[in-house]
């Protein structure tokens, strides 16, 4: 392998924080190197970087090809840390009289790989987990975790759920039972009595504060979750009346994921205060506020309150909620309550990074190149090839619009039969270039028409890449939401394409079109020309949510996987590769085991053999190369 640069310096030049904004988003994890690649710090630490570049040579050297979730179990260590130093400052600063305990919620990432790390950082901290389903509490329940972190186990629950959460208190868990509604009192009383538990619990509790952004709904007055204040006033009556109020210990309150705007956080953390403080003082052992999820991550860099950008920091998170809880704890003089969070997406995300190699490129009408010259008997394609010659930084406006006028033309006399396959062609490619040198010229223009923005992102490229959207970044689709994306390498280089990316799938909702800009949404990402090397493209900060939600459409399976540590002297080491799905695997969630496939296939050859279609040593090979092909990756291998 390449002997790797230890002290990657910065890159000079502006490229790659002005068109990919790396500075913005990188958060100290990505950086440039002087020779314009794409590089990880896992730690943090400038001098301590990589190249994606090495990293892929060195998974080329070992056979296992693109595409890939790489991963940097340190940048998980490194965000626990942050994470909860940031609510021990606050706690310090503002001397508050508790503690904070964080659980991880396992809908976010629910890889083993990734909760024993997490788990394992945040030892120290008595980092806990959060699981929301049966299957979620079953993986829980072998997880090494600290004896005093916290089991929170959110959810709609049945007997089966609400008995094992009880039996794993017997087993050296704390798990707190939270209820989303009143008939969970009811069904935990039945199981309690049944298996001789007092489990602890908690309440799930609307608020009518709201959060931002495309993930608002689960918080509010109309969420599906919680109870409102009339329930939770019966629930607590009814908690009493069956001996249960005295293992009330936790209030919960979510109010959405991805919150932008650092005041609706503040606003709901003093609402969800006060209603602690009021049900302290009727008498309720609470001790926990549990203040759910919510700390964003900034996507696009931006810092604002935009969709996918988020307008604090981590501490100042921290901040707010341990400085409001104080003031209303002391206001209303009951004592504080221990602070639990359940930030998921904020401490996983950084430590993905898809990786894709674009396969080719097209672009409308025959992307600059010449075609063969073809006898022109058409008024119409004559008069194109004049405004393809003559179009100039003044005219061009007026030409382009003359140029849509004659390709409308084109189009009837084609249609009426009065035009040729060849001189359609050649119309098309006129009209195609003319486009292309409009948006040229419009470029030295001080007040751009609109028209010819439109244009350039009618005219982008499309690159196919070696990736299913739904599989590695199912947000993208389902939620329009953005992640930064950028090549690894010539990031020093002044990108000539502007592009829209597309997946193999065969779905045309499969495809990447809106990227993250610092002042807007870009229609089109500015990408190179792809030469003879292969072209990858990274997209960080995929480590939340994308795992969990992907899906195999098209039968495309998960992405060959490779964990990467780094040492201290700065070195890349590749810790473990997960391979990603076979085709077999694919199809057995699809209903076809591999014996039934091999069968049906074995029955398939010896009918052929049968209709002597091909020979006993055809069938023995096909039938290995059969098996082979159910072995190998479900992404394109070449
Ligand atoms: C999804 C969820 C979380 C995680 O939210 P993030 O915004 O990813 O931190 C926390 N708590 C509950 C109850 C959730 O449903």
């Amino acid at each position: 392998m390449k002997e790797l640069t230890q002290v990657l310096r910065m890159s000079p030049s502006e490229i790659p924080h002005r068109i990919y904004g790396v500075e913005n988003w990188g958060a100290g994890y990505f950086g440039v190197s002087e020779q314009g690649c794409l590089t990880v710090h896992p730690t943090r630490n400038p001098l301590m970087g990589v190249e994606f570049v090495a990293l892929l040579q060195t998974l080329a050297q070992r056979k296992v090809r693109a595409p890939y979730l790489l991963r940097f179990p340190q940048i998980l260590d490194t965000q626990i840390k942050e994470f909860h130093e940031a609510f021990r400052n606050s706690i310090a600063e503002y001397n508050y009289g508790a503690r904070h305990r964080g659980v991880f919620p396992m809908k976010v990432n629910q890889k083993r790989s990734v909760v024993e790390r997490l788990l394992e950082a945040g030892h120290r901290y008595e980092y806990g987990l959060e699981v929301g389903t049966k299957a979620e509490l079953a993986a829980a329940l072998t997880l090494k975790m600290h004896p005093g972190a916290l089991l929170v186990c959110n959810g709609v629950k049945d007997r089966r759920y609400l008995e094992w959460v009880m039996i794993s208190s017997k087993i050296g868990k704390n798990p707190v039972i939270v209820m989303e509604e009143m008939s969970d009192l009811k069904k935990i009383l039945e199981v309690s009595n049944a298996v001789q538990m007092s489990p602890t619990l908690g309440v799930r509790v609307r608020i009518l504060s709201r959060g931002t952004g495309k993930w608002e709904e689960s918080g509010g007055e109309t969420s599906k979750f919680g109870l409102n204040t009339i329930q939770l006033l019966d629930c607590l009556k009814l908690a009493s009346d069956s001996h249960l109020a005295q293992q009330l210990k936790m209030l919960h309150f979510h109010i959405g994921s991805q919150i932008t705007d650092i005041r609706r956080i503040k606003t709901a953390i003093k609402e969800a205060a006060r209603v602690y403080a009021k049900v302290q003082k009727m008498g309720y052992p609470v001790a926990y506020l549990n203040v759910g999820g919510g700390l964003g991550v900034d996507y696009d860099g931006s810092r604002t309150a935009s969709d996918c950008s988020v307008n604090y920091s981590m501490q100042e998170f921290a901040n707010d909620i341990v400085y409001t809880i104080n003031e209303i704890c002391q206001s209303e003089n009951v004592p504080p309550p221990t602070i639990v969070t359940e930030s998921g997406r904020a401490v996983v995300a950084q430590h993905a990074v898809f990786v894709t190699n674009v396969i080719r490129t097209l672009s409308p009408g025959l992307g600059g190149t010449e075609i063969p010259g073809s006898r022109v008997d058409s008024e119409v394609v004559r008069e194109m090839m004049d405004l393809h010659k003559d179009i100039n930084p003044k005219n061009f406006r007026e030409y382009y619009h003359d140029a849509l006028q004659h390709r409308e033309e084109l189009q009837s006399l084609f249609n009426l039969g009065y035009l040729n396959l060849q001189n359609r062609a050649h119309g098309e490619w006129l009209f195609w270039e003319i486009c292309r040198k409009a948006i040229k010229f419009s470029k030295s223009m001080k007040q751009r028409p609109e028209e010819f923005a439109d244009l350039e992102n009618i005219l982008a490229s499309k690159f196919i890449c070696n990736f299913s959207v739904f599989q590695s970044t199912p947000d993208t689709w389902a939620l329009d939401q953005l992640f930064p994306i950028l090549p690894v390498t010539r990031l020093n280089e002044e990108p000539t394409e502007h592009a829209t990316l597309c997946d193999i799938t065969c779905d045309s909702d499969g495809q990447i079109d809106k990227f993250v800009d610092l002042r807007d949404v870009k229609q089109a990402l500015e990408l190179h020309s792809v030469n003879s090397e292969p072209y990858y493209l990274a997209i960080p900060l995929v480590g939340g949510y994308q795992e969990s939600l992907g899906m195999k459409h098209n039968l495309l399976g998960s992405a060959n996987e490779a964990h990467f540590l780094i040492d201290d002297a700065g070195r890349p080491h590749l810790d473990k590769v997960v391979r990603g799905e076979s085709l077999a695997q694919v199809l057995i969630s699809a209903g076809y085991p591999t014996q039934t496939l091999l069968e049906g296939f074995g029955q398939v050859l010896t009918g052929a053999q049968t209709q002597t279609k091909i020979t006993a040593e055809e069938k023995e090979a096909l039938s290995q190369s059969f098996e082979a092909t159910l072995n190998s990756y479900t992404y394109l291998e070449d």
